[in-house]
This record gives structure tokens, sequence and C-alpha cells, in this order.
């Protein structure tokens, strides 16, 4: 069963080791612990539903609408815990057919009803949350959109309903031999129609390419009728309307079909470990080895902080201090930086791919330590999630943030943001450990992913005006520094008041109208992706 109030499967627990904790303690001080509301107490404040001509696509159900309230940010995490979710939807839609979207869509427009798409619900800029509104909120959930329709073999070419989660979309694709191989962090929830409308990124996108690169063409119902685009393998007749599609974040229409570039499963795959003695030649090796193009499935390059955090919340000490004593004797030292790369493909094209990626990181000093903590990080890339729990549970707050840059100005935009975040809570005395890693590289730049652990406080207000200080510092030093205010987590309600330094008033001002043009009224969730006009 998922859980109703936080990450993933009941079933799966991840705690923070001893050692881990003990890591953290010394760097921000001890947890603080706060107490977490429980399922019936929440049950308790979701009022009766205001929609007035029930429609039988619609789940009125207190629990369902529980599940369906917020998505997985910070402050979604600390309301689900606290129990303070605000405002809850007035009722789920759970369509089967792009007929029964267009349905609800003309039942909305009849009944002046808002409505929000909602995918797996791993939106972490607040998305999907309902707003407080005079009008009843609707989440329109895809999940029962789920299947494999149509694989055109011959041309690669697959056809998904677009509440395809991550396992379900492999899972149909394996059986017949092929993969996507887009694989978020949020792999196991999200879907690909919420992948298309956040213009995700999977920590293979190196190989496979990031959602932009996968999508095909598909459907989007709208309140000005359906848009449905064909697939071509490329397309010179005037601009290319995936792009409306693309990073529209619910607010244009609802993707009801969603064709994809598959490709046939790879004979094996592999994941390596490397060591790189600092952090400037670890920066310069990853990047003149993308600009190379040695073809490679996966880079990631964790900065000196992320290695010793990684190593230190791995949980076992015995084998980490033997790594570190053999890494030492070949000179990686302290200040030592974890690059992981992966290969997938033929055998013998494999064994060229690592051949040339080992001679290029030799140059920099890299240290090769095989494929055991490669696997490792296969094995439990999905995992980490989890561990927000075992944080929280001993005590601690995690998020994460992501922007991109051009090279020329990565180190610099990675220390600004970094030192943003390390300063943010000074006035209040406390510490905040921040670390980046650079996991989706491009021959002109890279994304830069930071996550920060902070003290919650000694109250829920106290730790959400925590979170403001931090994600506001940040937010600032990434938009006024070169960077975007994101390379995939999209922009929602959290990134939305960035997002014009970015795009310019003319930018906006042309998403508004787009916006307008498929949905007059604005009952798509207003507010996400383009701010409110007054
Ligand atoms: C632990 C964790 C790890 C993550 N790792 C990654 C990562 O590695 N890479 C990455 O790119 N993102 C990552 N994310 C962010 C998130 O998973 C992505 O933004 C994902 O694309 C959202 O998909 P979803 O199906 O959950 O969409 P939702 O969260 O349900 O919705 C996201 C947005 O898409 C819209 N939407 C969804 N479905 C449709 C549809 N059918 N039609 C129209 N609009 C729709 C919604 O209205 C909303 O605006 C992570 C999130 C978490 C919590």
């Amino acid at each position: 069963m998922r859980r109703w109030n936080g990450w993933g499967e009941e079933s799966t627990v991840v705690e923070l080791p001893a050692h881990g904790a003990a890591f953290l303690g010394e760097l921000v001080g001890a947890g603080q612990v706060l107490a977490d509301a429980t399922l019936e107490q929440v049950l308790a404040q979701v009022p009766a539903s205001r929609i007035s001509a029930p429609h039988t696509l619609i789940s009125l159900d207190a629990v369902v609408r529980v599940r369906h309230a917020r998505g997985q940010s910070l402050p979604d995490w600390l309301a689900m815990r606290e129990g303070r979710f605000g405002v809850f939807p007035d009722g789920v839609a759970l369509p089967e057919t792009a007929a029964q979207i267009r349905e609800l869509l003309a039942w909305a427009q009849q009944q002046e009803v808002i409505l929000i798409p909602y995918g797996g619900g791993t939106s972490v800029a607040g998305h999907i949350n309902p707003q407080a509104s005079a009008k009843p909120v609707v989440t329109l959930s895809l999940e029962r959109m789920n299947r494999l329709l149509e694989l055109d073999e011959e041309s690669l070419i697959a056809t998904f309903g677009p509440g395809a989660n991550g396992p379900q979309v492999e899972s149909q694709l394996r059986a017949r031999g092929y993969t996507l191989g887009h694989f978020p962090q949020s792999w196991e929830l999200s879907t690909l129609g919420g992948w298309v409308a956040s213009r995700s990124s999977g920590q293979q996108s190196l190989r496979y390419g990031r959602i932009e690169q996968l999508f095909a063409g598909g459907t989007l119902e709208t309140f000005a009728g359906s848009l449905n685009l064909p697939t071509f393998p490329a397309s010179a007749a005037g601009p290319d309307l995936r792009e409306m599609l693309l990073g529209s974040e619910g607010r244009f229409g609802v993707i009801s079909e969603v064709r994809v570039r598959v490709s046939k499963l790879a004979e094996e795959e592999k994941f390596y470990a490397v060591f790189l003695p600092d952090w400037p030649r670890a920066l310069q090796a990853i990047r003149t080895l993308v600009q190379a193009r040695v073809p490679l499935s996966m880079l990631r390059l964790s900065n000196a902080i992320e290695t010793e955090t990684q190593l230190a919340l791995a949980g076992h000490p015995g084998q980490i201090a033997w790594l570190e004593r053999y890494l030492a004797l070949r000179g990686a030292r302290e200040g030592k930086c974890m690059l992981t790369f992966g290969v997938t493909g033929n055998r013998r094209q494999n064994a060229l791919s690592v051949r040339q990626a080992k001679q290029h990181l030799k140059v920099f000093g890299g240290v090769f330590t095989g494929t055991l903590l490669g696997k490792k990080w296969s094995e439990g890339r999905f995992r980490f999630p989890y561990l927000r729990h075992g944080l929280w549970e001993a005590g601690y707050a995690v998020d994460t943030l992501e922007t991109a840059t051009d090279w020329a100005n990565v180190d610099s935009l990675l220390n600004k943001l970094e030192n943003s975040l390390r300063s943010a809570l000074a006035d209040e005395g406390e510490q905040v450990h921040v670390f980046t890693h650079l996991s989706h590289v491009y021959g002109e730049g890279s994304s830069i992913y930071t996550s920060y652990v902070f003290r919650p406080g000694n109250s829920y207000a106290a730790a959400m005006a925590r979170w403001q200080k931090l994600k506001h510092s940040a937010c600032q030093a990434i938009v006024n520094n070169g960077g975007t205010i994101s390379h995939q987590h999209g922009v929602g309600r959290d990134h939305a008041p960035y997002l014009p330094v970015e795009k310019g008033a003319l930018g906006i001002a042309a998403l508004q109208a787009l916006s307008t043009h498929f949905d007059p009224d604005q009952r798509l969730a207003p507010g996400v992706l383009l701010q409110s006009q007054a």
C-alpha cells in the first residue's frame, strides 16, 4: 500500500544508519523529532464535498481525496506529517478513456469546476495542490489509463495511456523486448503524462535522451477541442507543437495519449565508480569526457561533500574504511570526488567505451574501483527517496534543488547556490549541510543537483519558515546567476514567481495567451506555471 503521508510503499523502510546519524549530528546538531498526525486525525478534517451534481467518474471518498491532496515537496511533506493539509479536492475523477476525459471537461465547464490533472503525484514544486477557491476543485487522476495501447516495432514507437507509471511502462515494454530508458528517481510512482507535462529527465538521459527526445507525439484534450500530434522522425513544418505539451504542467489541457520512442533492450548494462582526487580535476574530467562523446549511458559526479556524505550514510563503516585506505594509497584522499558512469549496449561496444572512459579519467588522476559501487548505486537508485523517512525519524529535514547552466558557469553557480543555502539560517545560528552532484551532463553544460539537510526546529511552523528562507535564498541565487529555475522538476507553484526572470515579460505573455486559448475560463490548475493575474 502506498504511503498517504510520504514516499512510496509502506513496506519499504530505509533507516538512517547510526554512523550516518552521528555524522549529521556533528555537522548540524542533534536531530529534532516532531510528532506525526494519524490518518484518522486528517480524515476528521475533510470537509463535505461542494460538488452539487455528482458524476459517476468522480470519487467523493474522503481517503481518496486525502491521497490526492498533496505532492512530494518539502512543504507537502510537512503538511502531511503535521496533518494540516489545508485544502482538499472536492472529488477525484478517475477516467479510463480519452472520451471520458472529454466528458469531464464538458462537465467541469457546465458546473464551473476547477480541474487539476494528476499523474503520479510526485511533484516537488507544488503542481497538484488544490488551492482555496470559491469554485469546487476536482483532481483528475490518470492512474487508470496506464496501458500500452500499441507498439509499432518497425518504427520503434509505443503508444501509452498517460497514467502509466515507470514500472508499468517498463514491464509492458520489457515483455516485448523493449525499453523506454526513462528512469527519474521518482520512477516507481511518476507517470508518462507527468514526465511530458513537467519536462522530466531520467538518470540515463545520456543514452536515451530527456523526455523531450523520447516524446514523439500524442493527444491533448482541451476546452477548445482535441489536439492530436502525429509522429514524424523530423519535420520542418513550422514550430514543433509537441513543445506546447512539454512543460505545460496541466495548464493547456489533459494529455490523454502519449507516443514515445523506444529502444530494443540492451545486451548488457554495467555501472562503474571512479574517484577523482579533487573537484577542479573532477569537473574538468566530466566535461571533457562528455564533450569527447564517449558512448556512456550515465554520468554522475558528486562533489567532495556529497562523496563524504554518501560514504558516511552508506552504513558499512568497516568496508568504507577499507575503501578509504585503498583510495588514499592511490592518491584520492580528503577532497576526493566520486564519479559513477554506466555503459549500456552490446558487450563489445561497452568494453570499448569503458576502456576509453578509463584512459580519459586516468589523465585526471581517476582511481578506478570496478563495478561494486556502481552495482550498489544501480540497485539502490530508487531507494534513496525512502531515506527521507529515515532522516525525518532521526529529526532531520532534507530537500533538493536543481538547475542547469553552461560549463563556463557551472562551478561559479554551484558555489553560489551552495553558499546561499549554507548561510540562509545563519540568523538563527543553524547549520545547513549542503552537497551537490552533476548528473545530467551535456556538451555545452550541466545540471546542478543540490541536497540540503537541516533541523526542523521545535514546531512545524518553524520548519516551514526555515524551508521558506532556504528555498527563496537558493532560487534567488539561481535566477540571478545564470541558472534555469528548473532542469527537471518543473515550475509548479513554488517556482512560478521566479519564472519571469527567465522568460521575460513577453515570453510569459505568450505562454499566458496559449493558456487562455486552450482554457478561456482558466479552469485548469490556475496559478501553476503562470501565476494567476490579479
Ligand atoms: C523522490 C523524488 C525524486 C524525483 N526525481 C526526479 C528525477 O530524477 N527526474 C525528474 O525529472 N523529476 C524527478 N522528480 C520530480 C517528479 O517526479 C517529476 O516532475 C515527474 O515528472 C512528475 O510526474 P507525475 O506523474 O508524478 O506528475 P504529477 O506530480 O502528478 O504532476 C506534475 C504536473 O504534470 C501535470 N500532469 C500530470 N499528468 C498530466 C496529464 N496526463 N496531462 C496534463 N498534465 C499532466 C500535473 O497537472 C502537474 O502540473 C522527483 C520527485 C521526487 C518526489
